[in-house]
């Protein structure tokens, strides 16, 4: 079998060649997938994986716009619809420098597993552009992403395809892409979600994914009896993931002492308290500023700046119970792992897409901690994208708190379906393998009940 893992590799390398990112996210998959492709041939012979590695549809465009100094600027649009066999292609849009097609491949591949494990009728895909929303104006912004939806517009749809927000695409960013979907489409309608609250959007939807997490990571502690009261955990990012999953962390009485941007990390010992984080949200979310600031406002904590010549992130080497990488992929190098294992973290738990490189995850998976990853434990934001899906065809609304139980049935769920998909094929307590494999054979029946297409 280690050869047909091998046939895959080359293959993806040959057609794909360039995008070590998106191989990295197939080799994950293809390994974890041994054992269900030894017990059931009709997979291989029907090329189920040949099939999924290939995107359904990916559309590449230019997006022009104007900056506030009258200069034109040219910027690339990607969507790709990676694969629909359960539902509509879901996924977000990122902006952001780095953005190339094959950062976004491997985005849209892993959503298809983690939408399929949400238990909702999505298929996958992920979009944006490398447009760096950051120093831009609020007017330079609407520009941006008005001409962008200018070309996407007609890839899209509510039954097609439904973008949402990702790394440089929150509340702002979606107005902006919604208004002109509207104009363009002469239709109000769900196509995008993360929408404003009074405008189609659902509560819950901008807390889900960093909430979702700490579910998940609160189902894990409960298998062996334990809770979040009085835990110490280090969170990376600082943005929505990073900060709700802090919220949610505060409120089970855990404490989290650090949080970072790409500049840099802040390490409080004393803790991130409600009030302290209530200035990150004002901080990031309103004034846009940078996490250093933190350390200028609280100077008993400690500021630490990015140093790209280090082999490694220090953020990741301060005594704590659990991880929570929220920021971006590959922030967990051999030498992170091996600092956070040699400071007491027994638990990781991944809000960001793909934070652990594989040497990472070889040692958590090795050393037998509770190791979640991406595509599982963040699913609870594609999770509730979906049931503003739900609530947007049904012209209902749900409340805050009907959204929340129904987040937390679903990350309950994912991870009931992980520990039995490990199980079953052969590697408790594995949740890389679980999350694959249930993710798998979702997608993998519909393929073969749809024929070849
Ligand atoms: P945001 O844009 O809100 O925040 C991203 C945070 O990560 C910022 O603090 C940013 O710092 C930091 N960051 C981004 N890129 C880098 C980098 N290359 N190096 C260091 N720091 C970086 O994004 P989200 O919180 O939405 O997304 C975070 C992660 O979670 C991503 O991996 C995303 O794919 C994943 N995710 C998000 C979901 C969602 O619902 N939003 C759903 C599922 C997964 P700076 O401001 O300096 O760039």
């Amino acid at each position: 079998m280690g050869s047909y893992v091998d046939e895959i590799m080359e293959l993806v390398q040959r057609r794909s060649p360039g995008e070590p990112e998106f191989h990295q996210a197939v080799q994950e998959v293809v390994e974890s997938l041994e054992l269900v492709l030894e017990r059931h041939p009709e997979y291989r012979k029907a090329k189920i994986v040949e099939r999924m590695v290939e995107p359904e549809r990916v559309v590449m465009f230019r997006v022009p716009w104007i900056d506030d100094q009258g200069e034109i600027q040219v910027n690339r649009g990607f969507r790709i619809e990676m694969n629909s066999a359960i539902g509509p292609y879901k996924g977000g849009l990122r902006f952001h420098p780095s953005v190339y097609l094959g950062i976004l491949k491997f985005l849209a591949f892993e959503q298809v597993f983690k939408n399929s494990l949400t238990t909702l009728p999505m298929g996958g895909g992920k979009g944006g552009s490398d447009f760096d929303p950051k120093g831009k104006s609020d007017m330079e912004v609407m520009r941006f992403c008005q001409s962008f939806m200018t070309e996407l517009f007609r890839h899209i749809g509510p039954n097609t395809d439904v973008p949402a927000g990702d790394i440089g695409v929150g509340g702002r960013e979606i107005g902006y892409l919604f208004g002109q979907y509207k104009r363009l489409a002469n239709e109000f309608t769900g196509v995008l979600t993360g929408k404003g609250l009074g405008w189609g959007g659902s509560l819950i939807r901008p807390e889900a994914t960093g909430y979702g997490s700490v579910y998940f990571a609160a189902e894990m502690l409960a298998t062996r009896g334990e809770t979040f009261e009085g835990k110490t955990c280090l969170v990376s990012g600082s943005g929505n993931v990073a900060q709700y999953t802090t919220e949610k962390l505060l409120q089970l009485g855990a404490k989290v002492v650090t949080l970072s941007d790409s500049s840099g990390y802040i390490y409080d010992e004393e803790g991130i308290d409600r009030e302290k984080l209530d200035f990150v949200m004002e901080l990031k979310n309103v004034r846009r500023g940078r996490i250093r600031e933190y350390a200028e406002k609280y100077p008993h904590a400690i500021y630490t700046p990015a140093d790209p010549t280090l082999d490694h992130n220090p953020l990741w080497n301060h005594t704590a119970d659990a991880a929570f990488p929220s920021a971006t992929q590959n922030e967990i190098n051999g030498k992170d792992a091996r600092h956070l294992l040699d400071n007491g973290v027994y638990l990781v738990c991944e809000g960001a897409n793909m934070p652990t490189t594989p040497e990472g995850v070889e040692l958590f998976i090795d050393k037998g901690i509770l190791y979640a990853p991406g595509k599982a434990a963040n699913a609870g934001g594609v999770a509730v994208s979906g049931l503003e899906m739900a609530q947007n065809s049904m012209r209902f609304n749900w409340t805050r708190d009907e959204v929340d139980k129904r987040l937390h049935t679903i990350m309950k769920t994912i991870h009931a379906e992980c520990v039995d998909a490990a199980s079953r094929y052969g590697t408790p307590g594995n949740y890389v393998n679980g999350a694959n494999i249930a993710g798998f054979l979702k997608v993998a029946n519909a393929m073969m009940d749809q024929g070849v297409v």
